[in-house]
């Protein structure tokens, strides 16, 4: 039997990290100087791609004259954005729209008196961002554990976002928790159409290909979410960020076989590896 190599739909970078890919790289032919506060995305050849075109990733900012603040696609709070201004910055904002609405949903929900409660990991930079939007203390929560419910339990009235990349499974089994005892609940379930596709296709692929490939680097938080699921699925599940990292004794008897992405993993890499792997077993 031939070979097949399935490629999933959702590989690599989701439309909000395009978006805000072509943003900076517009951005730094403007003859200013632009800084980020972080990455762009956890991968090697993004951020020296990103560097290459001038675009310094600072963890402060100082005062600066005409130079410009790049908000990265997770978005960034009101005060950071306040205080770019205030110390000259011009903003480019590649926040992805997304998320946009995240901070719209939960901006809207404040005013008509709900407490936010977010669903998600309180140190990343997206709900970072979607806290900083409010004016009240909102809850941040990543699993219920005992602290967390006595807070729900003494909330009356409160609105549920989502971190745009939760695990789908995970997140509506603590809003159907919440359910239980908030009287006025209003859910919004802000996980990203991009996420939903990428976790559908992991639960799968694993399933219908003799031999998974996730491709994407090593500090990548989402390629291990996708290696991780896809590994419990199936053994044979190879993580690889190059395709030096490819062993030829890996795809002897594999008939089929699927490959993804991270979501910071550039279409070059993906195109690289999916020929190198053609090119062993034709
Ligand atoms: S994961 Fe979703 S919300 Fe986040 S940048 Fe990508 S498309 Fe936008």
């Amino acid at each position: 039997m031939p070979m097949q190599i399935k490629l999933a739909k959702s590989a690599g970078f989701c439309f909000g990290v395009k978006r805000a890919l072509e943003i900076a790289l517009k951005t730094s032919l403007l003859g200013k100087k632009v800084y980020m506060l972080g990455d762009i995305v956890h991968n090697e050849n993004v951020v020296k791609l990103i560097e290459n075109a001038g675009i310094k990733k600072v963890k402060r900012l100082k005062k600066s004259k005409n130079a410009v603040l790049l908000i990265r696609a997770h978005g960034t709070s009101i005060n950071i954005f306040n205080k770019a201004i205030s110390l000259g910055y011009n903003i480019v904002d590649a926040t992805c729209p997304m998320v946009k609405e995240i901070h719209r949903v939960a901006k809207e929900m404040e005013k008509k008196g709900y407490r936010i409660i977010v669903i998600g990991d309180k140190n990343h930079d997206e709900v970072r961002g979607i806290i900083g939007q409010l004016k009240k203390r909102a809850l941040v929560i990543d699993k219920l554990g005992k602290t967390s419910l006595n807070k729900i339990k003494k909330t009356a009235k409160a609105c549920i976002v989502v971190q745009s990349t939760q695990n789908l499974d995970k997140t509506l089994e603590i809003a159907d928790t919440i359910k239980k005892y908030i009287p006025d609940l209003v859910f919004f379930n802000t996980i990203c159409k991009p996420t939903r596709t990428k976790q559908a296709e992991i639960k799968t692929m694993p399933l219908e290909n003799d031999l998974m490939i996730i491709i994407g680097s090593k500090n990548s938080a989402n390629t291990k979410r996708l290696y991780e699921i896809s590994h419990a699925l199936n053994k044979k599940t190879r993580w690889v960020n190059s395709k030096k990292d490819i062993k030829i004794s890996w795809l002897k008897d594999a008939r089929r076989i699927g490959i993804t992405a991270g979501a910071s993993t550039p279409q070059e890499t993906i195109a690289e590896i999916t020929s190198y792997i053609r090119s062993i077993k034709a």
